[in-house]
């Protein structure tokens, strides 16, 4: 079997892995690139091969950096099959549409074409079969399990068999154990394995301390009357944010301020959570046999239209406002920002990592105005962040998640990160003392 890194090699996103056993091309994700502008126009480029010849695609997580390129693939000829967890291939639709309109927007604003459009979204759509962990695809020659990666709910480690050799690839890996979708897997027993390393090089804050700082804020931005704002990530940051507010409500750790749920792409996320309980922890499944709602609580409102949202303004504070986008680059968040970055009574949250270049770094960093929607704000509200809310794993644990089952690997490939990936393949080398290296772009390698 032969593979090739045709993306995700040296860099976080555009994960992209061709596999070819003599008899079948198939890929382990289709991954947009992200992050500088540079970087972003290579989505653009024709496929390293001929997406006709593809025959399958096994999709790890519904991520866009994992999934963002096969509505394109679709586009210029694919018509095998994809292969994922049920929640996955839902919250890939859902994930899909959502960029489709951002593409559609930055299209007009910068003359560019348009990468794909609904119809390209709809084809993938319908060669898109979901399935559950640990059940054995077979496609060809190649047999093919997922295991739980613990990384977003949904997200797989896949095992992939053909020839007798066994290949891993681990996706995203999480920061276990999280809320709701508890602890990742270990890797299973392969000969060659594909390790993420977006972390490679760092070690994360202790778990747990994140409820602690979120409910001492919010008993600050109460007792001060003011307006907590939290950009979230619709995704995964934004449901483990309402299970702790549910949680700090339920215990009656903190007052029942109006907390608005203001991102429309993050209300129909956390729906298809609710239909995936089966997928929850142990602990998180015996809530709900209890009867308590895990993403919803009374004074939660989910504001789906615009003029709910606007609603919003008329309620006074203290209030709890979660709205996308994450970085605070686009989306609701830039109206109440606009409106309360400049009151010293609120607080700005953030909850994950802020590119260069975004509004929400130029924020962390300190800036005392910024520029949202061509007026000149002043940022005179607390502003805060919290790290633990990271839903990948950190350089301690990637090892540990390689080093039960690492008897037989021949080679690892530590793809899918910038600076961690050396640090992260000289750790491979020492601590578990196998062959690791960290592969070129469009490198190919034998599987034997
Ligand atoms: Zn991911």
């Amino acid at each position: 079997m032969k593979i090739t890194f045709c993306g995700g090699a040296g860099a976080v996103t555009g994960a992209n892995y061709l596999l070819d056993d003599g008899r079948d091309k198939i890929l382990v994700d289709c991954g947009l690139k992200q992050g500088e502008a540079v970087f972003e126009k290579e989505n653009w480029k024709p496929f390293f091969y001929n997406p006709a010849e593809i025959k399958a695609v096994f999709i790890t997580h519904s991520h866009l950096d994992h999934i963002g390129l096969l509505p394109k693939l679709f586009r210029d000829g694919f018509r095998g099959k994809i292969f994922s967890t049920a929640p996955t291939k839902d919250f890939s639709e859902l994930l899909l549409k959502d960029s489709q309109h951002i593409l559609h927007e930055d299209a007009i604003k910068f003359k560019r074409p348009l990468l794909y459009d609904e119809k390209d979204i709809e084809g993938v759509m319908t060669l898109w079969e979901g399935g559950g962990y640990h059940q054995t695809i077979e496609f060809g020659k190649y047999k093919a399990t997922y295991y739980n990666a613990g990384h977003i709910l949904g997200s797989g480690s896949i095992l992939m068999e053909s020839n007798k050799v066994k290949t891993v690839f681990s996706g995203d890996l999480g920061n276990s154990p999280a809320p709701i979708i508890g602890v990742k897997e270990v890797m299973p027993e392969a000969h060659y394995a594909l390790i993420e390393s977006t972390y490679g090089n760092r070690f994360h804050e202790p778990q747990g301390q994140t409820k602690e700082i979120l409910k001492k804020m919010i008993l600050e931005t109460v007792h001060g009357h003011g307006v907590l704002m939290i950009p979230a990530f619709a995704m995964e940051r934004t449901q483990h944010l309402l299970f702790e507010l549910q949680e700090l409500i339920n215990n009656h750790e903190i007052p029942r301020v109006p907390v608005f749920l203001d991102s429309p792409l993050a209300i129909k996320v956390t729906t298809v959570y609710e239909r995936y309980s089966n997928y929850f922890d142990k602990g998180s499944q015996q809530m709900i046999q209890k009867g308590i709602k895990l993403f919803d609580f009374e004074s939660l409102k989910k504001t789906l239209t615009t003029t709910e949202s606007k609603e919003i303004n008329s309620v006074s504070a203290p209030k709890i406002v979660i709205a996308g986008a994450g970085m605070s680059h686009a989306g609701r968040i830039l109206h109440h920002e606009l409106r309360y970055l400049p009151d010293p009574r609120s607080t700005l949250l953030i909850v994950g990592y802020q590119t260069e270049g975004s509004l929400g770094r130029a924020i962390l960093d300190g800036e005392r105005e910024v520029t949202i929607m061509n007026e000149r704000i002043p940022v005179r509200c607390h502003v805060k962040a919290i790290g633990g809310y990271s839903a990948h794993a950190d350089q301690r644990q990637l090892l540990e998640w390689m080093s039960p089952n690492s008897k037989k690997i021949r080679k690892v490939f530590v793809v899918q990160g910038e600076e961690g990936a050396p640090v992260l393949r000289q750790k491979i080398e020492e601590e578990l003392g196998l062959e690791a290296v960290v592969p070129e772009t469009n490198e190919e390698y034998d599987l034997i």
